[in-house]
């Protein structure tokens, strides 16, 4: 069990909180605030207690320079409407002007500073960078669940200077996902759809290995590389060649709990007005893409998850970000919405697949997580959640 926010004193201290705060952002507005609200929690609890909360964050992938679009200030705005007080903000993730403002903070003011990996010592976890934020606090809160899994100088260097405690949002993730990791439901039904297979292939075996999930259902473009290592013609689908020996490994450990798709919806061009028509999975034409998993594979799949007592799931089935390849994945959002087992999904894409389909409060718990979620349960340790005091 990790220290909470709750178990500390923060009256009158100055508590670096880091967020997540990565969302998306198109012409300065923010346009899905879901990761800002569901750490509102925490930074209201410090308000109401006295902190003053220094808030941190990342946003997207700035490689340690100055990004004008990646500025968190469209996230200050935010912050500021759903707490009702201006938030403030600096341009800089440390130094003299922000030593400056935090000095001037009252009890129960909120301060955002600019996004962390402007500084090229936050994805390196320089000791530089994680002795400037400590400076800047007395204690140090972690609610970034979603950027647990790596080791910068915001989540895990810092860590290591100050008081460390998980926030309320952390909290609710690492118990949640404690219980699937130790005390899964039979049968276990986990899917897996989605692209990056380099990423999940690890969490697949553990899956199968650790967790002893019943049944694995893979659909997406990771099915791609599945079906390629069996010899199949997929066409011109996006599958990934590096991986075709680990694939194999899988195809081979699993045996008959390994469920691939057995038809398809393909497509002559990657393109959502393409020409495109559903067909079994051995007879994909020369040269067109695998876009989403047929009507057979989604009755098949809805069976398994029928029968679950806890489901699992990362990765959409098909391109759901195009609507006529997003129909497999919104009717097994839909069912999971249905059924009476335990649901929990992890994922920005499967996320929003499930929003898309109406059905977030139909969910036993959808992780802010991605790789975060995966890693945790895949029972791998996550650096910014063993940095943080033990209970
Ligand atoms: P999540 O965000 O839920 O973790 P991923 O980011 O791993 O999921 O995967 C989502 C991406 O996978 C989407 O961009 C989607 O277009 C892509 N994808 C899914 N199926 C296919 C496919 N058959 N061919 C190409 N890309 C696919
Ligand atoms: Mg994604």
């Amino acid at each position: 069990m990790k220290k909470t926010v709750k178990d500390i004193k923060v009256n009158g201290k100055r508590v670096l909180l880091r967020a997540d705060c990565n969302v998306p952002i198109e012409e300065g507005k923010v346009t899905d605030d879901t990761r800002i609200r569901e750490t509102l929690p925490t930074i209201e609890y410090l308000r109401e207690q006295g902190a003053r909360t220094i808030i941190c964050s990342h946003l997207g992938r700035p490689e340690g320079k100055v990004v004008e679009a990646l500025r968190l200030d469209p996230v200050a705005r935010r912050l500021s409407h759903h707490l009702g007080t201006q938030v403030r903000k600096v341009d800089h993730v440390v130094g003299r002007e922000a030593t400056e403002v935090v000095e001037t903070l009252e009890d129960g003011d909120v301060l955002l500073l600019e996004n962390t990996r402007f500084h090229p010592g936050e994805t390196e976890n320089a000791e530089v960078l994680a002795r400037k934020l400590a400076s800047l606090a007395d204690v140090y809160v972690n609610d970034a669940f979603a950027a647990a899994h790596r080791a910068h100088a915001s989540t895990k260097g810092v860590a290591a200077l100050l008081p460390a405690v998980a926030g309320l949002l952390m909290t609710r993730e690492i118990q949640t996902l404690d219980k699937v990791l130790h005390e899964p439901k039979r049968p276990l039904v986990t899917l897996f759809g989605g692209a990056k297979v380099a990423d999940k292939i690890e969490v697949m075996e553990s899956f199968l290995h650790t967790l002893q999930a019943d049944v694995l259902l893979v659909g997406g473009g990771m099915a791609n590389t599945l079906l390629e290592a069996k010899g199949l013609d997929i066409g011109d689908s996006l599958w990934e060649e590096d991986h075709l020996q680990t694939v194999q490994t899988i195809l081979d450990r699993a045996g008959s709990g390994l469920i691939l798709p057995v038809d398809v919806t393909v497509a002559e061009r990657f393109d959502e007005d393409s020409e495109s028509r559903t067909v079994d999975v051995d007879a994909v034409p020369k040269g067109w893409h695998i876009m989403d998993v047929g009507p057979k594979t989604v009755q098949l799949f809805q069976d398994k998850l029928r029968w679950a007592k806890m489901v699992v799931w990362n990765g959409p089935l098909g391109v759901s970000e195009m609507e006529p390849f997003a129909r497999g994945t919104l009717a097994v959002a839909r069912t999971l919405a249905e059924t009476d087992a335990q649901t929990f999904v992890g994922g920005g894409d499967s996320a929003a697949a499930i929003a898309a389909a109406g059905v977030s409060d139909k969910i036993t718990h959808i992780s802010t997580g991605g790789g975060a979620f995966l890693e945790f349960l895949s029972g791998k340790e996550l650096p910014g959640i063993t940095a943080l005091a033990d209970l």
